[in-house]
């Protein structure tokens, strides 16, 4: 089955019972057992629910994965999988990792004893060198946030191999339709579903997929355990909208292509960030491994008081936190994402006060260019 054709069929048949096209919401928090020997598919709904079963094999499938697991946000996705690794344990973490996992990892898990190293992941060579005998995987975002940089993900996998560890792809980003890390060796997928996979800003979801089923039974041990699952309406609206997917991404991509070409002209803007410009320097390692540059982009503008007039100015994009929805939204990584990075983090990571994000939404691209025209021009 194609992409397109997944996403609207998957490996769900029609409701047998009744032909709904619909897949049921199951509002229940337990499932009645008919005999004291043979207990039913479900039980407690904290361990499974089939509208939540129903999405994590949709997530599986697109991620070309055999286990999915679904939580109640991206950070739930990323803690709990963080938890399949105990006190003493290290990981080689990607240095503009999204900022709630670069907090959970530096205040939350470090007192637990899971320890990180942040280095620049363009370079492999610097992934190689904060690699410990007590390293246990390689985390990434490839394209990273906010400044859209591209790791090897083929590289990165032939070094965690050499090491026996795993590596784990926030791939949110991108999502599986344009590209798939399971299948370029990465061991698990996580996601912010809040974004581009929900894409309708109107749920906060997370997810865990992995290709092996053992590690994915680690996950799911942790996800019954720990306990952040995502409840069953939630499950229902992802799966709604999961069925537009392709034409979501494809069209905010277009927009986004056509934004940058006219943000290159402006004389508001120093740099622009994006993995379609050539000139970018992870442009032909993205090219091997994603089949788009996606929906998202990050641009300089020339001075902190034009940045302000923009962010407050437009009528169309929003000016907010998050990405990946339908409307276009603007926002502003140093007291947004980045936030919980302190200032000197920030800044040494190229993280400056006149960066703006744009996730491009499915607005016609001409009016969000005559929205932004009068702050940039
Ligand atoms: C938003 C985001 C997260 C966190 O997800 P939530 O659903 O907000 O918890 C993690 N990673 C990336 C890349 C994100 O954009």
């Amino acid at each position: 089955m194609k992409f397109a054709t997944q996403l609207i069929h998957g490996d769900q048949p029609i409701d047998p019972e009744f032909g709904s096209l619909s897949h049921p919401l199951y509002l229940s928090s337990t499932f009645a057992q008919r005999s004291l020997d043979d207990f039913g598919r479900f039980d407690y709904a904290r361990s499974g629910n089939p509208t939540r079963e129903a999405l994590e094999e949709a997530i599986a499938g697109l991620e070309g994965g055999t286990v999915g697991l679904a939580f109640a946000s991206g950070m739930a996705a990323i803690s709990s999988t963080f938890m399949i690794f105990a006190p003493g344990d290290h990981l080689v973490v990607c240095e503009d990792v999204y900022g709630g996992t670069f907090r959970v990892l530096s205040n939350v898990f470090s007192s637990w004893g899971l320890t990180a190293t942040f280095v620049d992941a363009t370079d492999l060579n610097a992934i190689a060198a904060a690699i410990r005998p007590e390293t246990k995987a390689i985390y990434l975002e490839t394209p990273s946030n906010p400044l859209i940089k591209i790791t090897d993900l083929p590289g990165a996998v032939e070094l965690a191999k050499q090491h026996g560890i795993l590596t784990i792809v926030d791939n949110t980003f991108m999502t599986p339709y344009l590209q798939r890390p399971l299948e370029l060796g990465c061991d698990i997928v996580l996601h912010s579903g809040t974004k581009f996979l929900n894409g309708h800003s109107d749920v906060i979801c997370g997810f865990a997929v992995t290709k092996d089923p053992e590690l994915g039974k680690r996950i799911r041990y942790i996800q019954n355990a720990f306990g952040a699952i995502l409840g069953p309406q939630d499950c229902w609206l992802v799966l709604r909208g999961l069925k537009t997917l392709k034409v979501r991404m494809e069209e905010s991509q277009a927009s986004a292509i056509k934004i940058v070409a006219w943000l290159k002209e402006q004389p508001g803007v120093t740099r622009i960030y994006y993995p379609g410009l050539e000139e970018h320097p992870g442009f032909e390692v993205h090219r091997r491994q994603a089949s788009g540059p996606g929906a998202v982009l990050s641009f300089e503008v020339s001075d902190l008081e034009r940045t302000k007039r923009l962010l407050e100015g437009v009528k169309l994009s929003a000016f907010a936190v998050s990405l990946g929805g339908v409307e276009s939204i603007l926002s502003y990584p140093a007291k947004m994402s980045h936030a919980a990075m302190p200032p000197a983090e920030r800044e040494a990571r190229g993280i400056k006060d006149t960066l703006v994000r744009l996730s491009a939404g499915l607005e016609d691209p001409e009016d969000l260019i005559a929205d932004m025209a009068p702050h940039l021009s």
